[in-house]
């Protein structure tokens, strides 16, 4: 395997786990098997990614951050990366709700289906809400003040508190850049050093990247529930699926006509990252892989990469919103209700903020869309209804929501001259 590039053999390590899965099914002993024997390497290569994301974020961001040397650099970049950060959740929202829209996928549910997946999933679908409640009782600053960590070992020991800890990093690096630069040296040398051996790290976990996805396939088929309920709702996964694909299809776009770099430049600097993306749903634990890609093969300067990719994990999730956006209409439609525009512009107010609000965690956008739902009056007991496909669909948001990221770095990096010539960028075998 030695030879291939990196996309393949995550490709053939995802073809493989899933075919290993299928065999197994076959015999009783089989999925026992997969459960006790191969899908722990899958949970211990996530963790060995996410074990990287806290000092990956402090180094990156730290020494990028220093690296400017200026704070208005840094201003008009932040600027720049909220910006479109927001306007493309805006357009994915607006997107997956034209696409509910013309098809009318709750329609075709009927009845006796809808009453099946809410007996089978109520269970799960209540502790979604429950996590939501917590969110909803907060007061309107309550974001705000989340950012600030009273503690930062405090924060920096739980992945989810990644915006607390981007929060540090940028005042740590800007309160390097104010101090004198003689003082600041060590510092500095300290953080560019730290943030090397954090990337050798994700050079070593990668190699082992096609077992883990192996394991991780496996574990999915596996555990997935039956084929009838999917058919069911194929068509409601259909209009989602749509709506992804449309969204990466922007993006190349975007990047073709703003820097100039064609389609299939950018999606073979950032498939590994993608392919990780769906393979863990998880775009914090993805982060590492995406940074690399994004400096290595599409160009991204680190300085860029370092401060819109871990802010872009955290609060830029395109592909979730437009699934929150499909999720709460297609809900709507199958309870029978008849949703207004006004209604529908409130599904794209509160689907971009839920995007923001949601972890960079597996099944986080379920969670969210729960507020989607209140906030529109429709049934939260609907969210029982599309649980038993939010994993695979999860899979697939996760890639649009690393696939974004990556596309406005470089947005952001053209924009004030930090795109690296495209002969200074690593070529990846084929
Ligand atoms: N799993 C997604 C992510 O990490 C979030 C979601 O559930 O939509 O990007």
């Amino acid at each position: 395997m030695g030879k291939l590039a990196l996309h393949w053999k995550i490709l053939i390590g995802m073809g493989a786990g899933v075919l290993f899965a299928l065999i197994l099914t076959n015999f009783s002993w089989g999925p026992n098997f997969i459960a006790d024997w191969i899908k722990p390497f899958g949970t211990i290569f996530i963790n060995a990614l996410k074990l990287i994301a806290v000092p990956l974020i402090l180094g990156s961001l730290i020494k990028g951050i220093s690296d400017l040397k200026d704070i208005s650099k840094l201003s008009k970049m932040g600027f720049r990366t909220i910006s479109i950060y927001i306007g493309t959740t805006v357009i994915a929202v607006c997107i997956g709700l034209l696409i509910v829209n013309i098809i009318k996928p709750g329609n075709t549910i009927a009845e006796s289906t809808r009453t099946e997946l809410v007996e089978n999933y109520g269970g799960e679908a209540e502790m979604a809400r429950q996590g939501a409640e917590e969110q909803k009782q907060a007061g309107p600053l309550q974001p705000l003040v989340d950012l600030v960590p009273e503690n930062i070992i405090g924060a920096a020991s739980y992945n989810a508190n990644m915006l607390q800890v981007i929060f540090f990093a940028i005042f740590f690096g800007v309160s390097l850049i104010l101090i004198p630069e003689e003082v600041g040296k060590p510092v500095k040398s300290f953080f560019d050093g730290f943030n090397d051996v954090i990337l050798k790290m994700i050079d070593l976990i990668m190699l082992t990247a096609p077992y883990g996805v192996f394991a991780l396939l496996a574990a999915l088929v596996v555990e997935s529930p039956s084929a009838d309920l999917f058919a069911a709702l194929a068509m409601y996964a259909l209009c989602v699926l749509i709506g992804l694909g449309l969204m990466i299809g922007f993006y190349m776009l975007l990047v073709w006509v703003f820097t100039k770099r064609t389609p299939s430049f950018f999606l073979k600097g950032i498939s590994p990252a993608q392919l990780l993306g769906f393979s863990t749903s998880s775009s914090a634990a993805t982060l590492p892989v995406t940074m690399e890609r994004v400096e290595e093969h599409l160009g991204v300067e680190s300085d860029v990469s370092s401060f819109v990719l871990p802010i872009g994990a955290t609060i830029n999730m395109d592909g979730t919103s437009l699934y929150q956006a499909v999720a709460a209409v297609f809900i709507a439609q199958a309870f029978g209700m008849d949703l207004s525009f006004a209604a529908q512009m409130g599904i794209v107010a509160t689907a971009t903020l839920a995007s923001i609000g949601s972890a960079a965690v597996p099944g986080a956008g379920m969670v969210m869309l729960v507020i989607v739902l209140a906030q529109a009056g429709i049934p939260e007991a609907g969210l029982a209804l599309i649980f038993a496909v939010d994993r695979p669909l999860d899979m697939c948001r996760t890639t649009v929501n690393i696939s974004g990221d990556a596309a406005v770095s470089m947005l952001v990096a053209k924009s004030i001259g930090r795109l690296k010539d495209i002969s200074l960028i690593k070529k990846d075998k084929f």
